[in-house]
């Protein structure tokens, strides 16, 4: 045994453990949550908070709200996340639809503001919809997709990006961080590679948003799109953000041009016409509702700071690493993250064989990571709501499933 600080002693220490106490409590059948990463938990007021906006804005304003104040939530609070999470100034993010819906509108856009290219670079590793969407988008405009092919622990790298992208490309789609490993792309240099050849980038901030610190703006970044039910707690089907640079706004073309994004929906008037600026993004009716218990979600990592956010993500992946290496390996637990933690995002998976059975076993013992085929156990680790001593208890069901086993 390494000397190592205990759990409680951590998470006596931990500046950001207040936290933790205004999320929802979820009663005796959780035991440790380990999947923040793929649907963040509540936070205790999101009830009242909903109650309130059912009982005032929606039960009293009723349609008066829209002009008062919903057509222009999704940009209010698109602007907010963007200043607290993304490092994007007001006017260049929305809150709309779901990440793939998003994903297909920027791809197309990106294509339609490159006519004279025609190849799509992303990578084997990314998450399934992005795949789906590239392809979906590649056999309606006959543009050709070039695969990257990471390492299954690793990410990609700006040497692989520099060697694939060329004039023909129109567009680099990338996750900042990968779904499964966790590798944390190095965002602004490959940004500088791609656009040195005059390709665009969409960035698929899924996994980063609110775990680690960015800055679209000074990356100079062409767009980003990313859900807001994981590190954001937003709830289940919550909808996603995008964010379009400034300088690309007017040249916007959106595949689903909508009412919603017409310079002047309520004039009823045809041919469609884009309204001026992030409007343009919407298609139908954005889903207000939805979006509420994002508003506390923001403002609480706004308190916390993104940076100590982060400090805590370092020291639970590590200590989950640590724990992984020391109690886990034996019985032949590989690891599939990296081990820097200036390439690692918030999340850790560690692979075994027996691991999507053993996944099934820690489910129904309320500790709950979540499984990624082949055989992989991710560890999602919520800065804002997850204590050390929920990370050891985890590591410790882990170790017993796999030793009633041996
Ligand atoms: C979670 C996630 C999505 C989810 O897309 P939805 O449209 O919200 O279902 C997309 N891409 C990545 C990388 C993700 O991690």
């Amino acid at each position: 045994m390494t000397e190592r600080c205990s759990a409680r002693a951590l998470d006596a220490a931990d500046p950001l453990a207040p936290f933790r106490g205004r999320f929802l409590d979820p009663g005796p059948s959780v035991v440790a949550y380990l999947d923040g990463n793929s649907l963040g938990r509540p936070l205790a007021e999101t009830g009242a908070h909903l109650w309130s906006f059912v009982a005032r804005e929606w039960g009293d304003r009723l349609i008066r709200a829209w002009d008062e104040s919903w057509m222009d939530f999704p940009f209010r609070l698109g602007d907010r996340l963007g200043e607290v999470c993304l490092g994007a100034a007001a006017g260049q993010c929305v809150v709309a639809d779901s990440t793939s819906v998003l994903i297909y509108k920027l791809l197309r856009a990106a294509l339609a503001a490159a006519p004279e290219r025609d190849e799509i670079v992303m990578s084997r590793g990314d998450f399934p919809t992005d795949r789906y969407l590239a392809e979906g988008v590649a056999a309606e405009t006959g543009a050709r997709i070039v695969w990257l092919e990471p390492s299954m622990d690793g990410g990609v790298s700006v040497e692989s990006v520099a060697e694939v992208v060329g004039e023909r490309t129109a567009v680099v789609l990338l996750s900042h961080i990968a779904y499964r490993s966790g590798f944390l792309a190095d965002a602004p240099a490959i940004t500088a590679a791609a656009h040195a050849t005059g390709a665009r980038v969409i960035w698929d901030l899924c996994h980063s948003v609110g775990a680690v610190p960015m800055s679209l703006d000074a990356w100079e970044v062409d767009y980003a799109v990313g859900c807001t039910y994981k590190y954001l707690n937003g709830g289940p089907g919550a909808p996603a953000f995008a964010y379009v640079a400034a300088r690309h706004q007017d040249s916007f073309q959106q595949p689903l041009s909508g009412w919603m994004g017409a310079a002047d929906p309520f004039a009823m008037t045809s041919p469609y016409a884009p309204a001026a600026g992030m409007r343009r993004l919407l298609t139908g009716t954005p889903p207000i509702l939805a979006m509420q218990p994002l508003v506390e979600m923001v403002a609480m990592i706004a308190e916390a700071g993104i940076d100590a956010i982060r400090a805590k993500s370092v020291m639970l992946t590590e200590r989950a690493i640590e724990l992984s290496d020391e109690l886990l390996a034996p019985f032949g637990v590989r690891l599939s993250s990296p081990r820097d933690a200036a390439q690692r995002g918030g999340h850790v998976t560690i692979d075994h064989p027996a691991f999507e059975e053993v996944t099934l076993q820690l489910w129904e013992q309320g500790v709950i990571p979540d499984f990624r085929p082949p055989d992989g156990i991710r560890l999602g680790l919520s800065p804002l709501s997850t204590s050390f001593a929920e990370l050891d208890l985890g590591i410790e069901a882990i170790r017993e499933a796999l030793a009633a086993r041996a």
